[in-house]
């Protein structure tokens, strides 16, 4: 007999609205997490300032926990720290690298882990993969994707305006992403799982020609939707593949080339997502790309990233090898030096050509 359906792994609740940060406790016991509210809170220093009251309230049963930083042994560090508790669940009250240390940790006590997000930098909110820092690198680790994830918009507007566009940046991406896996298929025999694709997409095209932008309360549930539902299209697919092509690529390389002028994940995956768009000809794509990051001020080129034309030839030159197993739009065009620098030029024309 054929397989009828399939099982999608996705969070058991997901609540993005103003004050969701204050109904916390109310909703691990609703959904049978942890009916007495016995859970760990892990925050930074900066958080805590901010969240400790509101969440005391909201949690009053929680032990608080400062995170202890953004390595692999950061997070084998905080669940041996947290294993004698036997806590129902961990709470990662934060941006990306509190969320990511948790959701680690939680796998290896094997828990739940719920997903607090203060910052909407990046799509990492509901994905099953964890960036940790490791071996003087930063290394994507398989992890259990959180269990419900809760997204407070006030919280959100505390932090500066910059993170939140750069989780417009990494959404946008998909769009380039989706399209270097719609390329594997045709080219490297690889497979395509439709849903995700389909997600990891809509999400995408759910920010391009909105009149409104970050100060809209609208807007920014709209974002929150995007990256929740990116991370559950990597979780579908079993891998970063719907969000993350050529322009994760250019951005690793940035990060590995220049590890000193790195600029916010969002911003450089975005830049790398415009220019891989400009190397599939695909002149409305590009055009449709470039004003939307234009709308949100993200930057359009490694120039507005403070990389001259010759380093980020450099960049575009070693992007494949930050991810061997990946066929992008890069790979299939396997441009040699004096190619890329010819096509960054252009790149550069086209940009000054839009008129934005
Ligand atoms: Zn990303």
């Amino acid at each position: 007999m054929s397989l009828l359906k399939r099982m999608v792994e996705a969070p058991l609740y997901i609540d993005i609205r103003k004050g969701a940060l204050d109904d916390l406790a109310t909703v691990l016991a609703d959904q049978r997490v942890s009916s007495k509210g016995h859970i760990a809170v892990v925050m930074t220093e900066g958080g805590k300032k901010k969240f400790e009251e509101r969440l005391k309230k909201a949690a009053p049963n929680a032990e608080f926990y400062i995170s202890p930083g953004n390595s692999l042994n950061d997070a084998k560090a905080l669940a041996e720290t947290l294993k004698p508790k036997k806590f129902d669940a961990i709470v990662g009250v934060g941006g990306g690298r509190v969320i990511d240390l948790c959701k680690y940790a939680a796998t290896l006590l094997e828990i739940p882990m719920i997903s607090v997000a203060t910052n909407l930098a990046h799509d990492g909110v509901a994905s099953p993969v964890s960036i940790l820092e490791n071996n003087g690198g930063r290394g994507s680790f398989g992890v259990n994707a959180p269990l419900a994830v809760v997204i407070d918009l006030d919280a959100i507007k505390l932090a500066p305006d910059r993170f939140i566009k750069a989780g417009i940046g990494d959404v946008l991406s998909n769009l380039s992403a989706v399209k270097d896996w719609e390329l594997a298929v045709k080219e490297n025999n690889e497979k395509m799982d439709g849903l995700a694709a389909s997600m990891a997409r809509i999400s995408a095209e759910a920010l391009l020609g909105r009149a409104d932008s970050i100060g809209s309360d609208d807007f920014l549930i709209a974002l929150s939707e995007a990256l929740v539902l990116s991370g559950i299209a990597m979780g579908i697919a079993g891998t970063s593949r719907p969000c993350s092509g050529a322009c994760h690529e250019i951005s690793h390389a940035i990060d590995l080339l220049f590890p000193d002028r790195t600029q916010p994940h969002g911003e450089q995956v975005g830049v790398g997502a415009l220019f891989a768009t400009f190397l599939r000809n695909d002149e409305e794509k590009f055009t449709e790309l470039a004003f939307a990051l234009a709308q949100h001020q993200l930057p359009l080129s490694h120039r507005n990233l403070g990389f001259n034309d010759e380093e980020f030839s450099e960049i575009v030159k070693a992007a494949p090898t930050t991810r061997p197993d990946r066929f992008t739009i890069l790979e299939h065009l396997n441009l040699s030096q004096n190619r890329i620098k010819e096509k960054i030029k252009e790149f550069n024309d086209a940009i000054s050509n839009l008129k934005i």
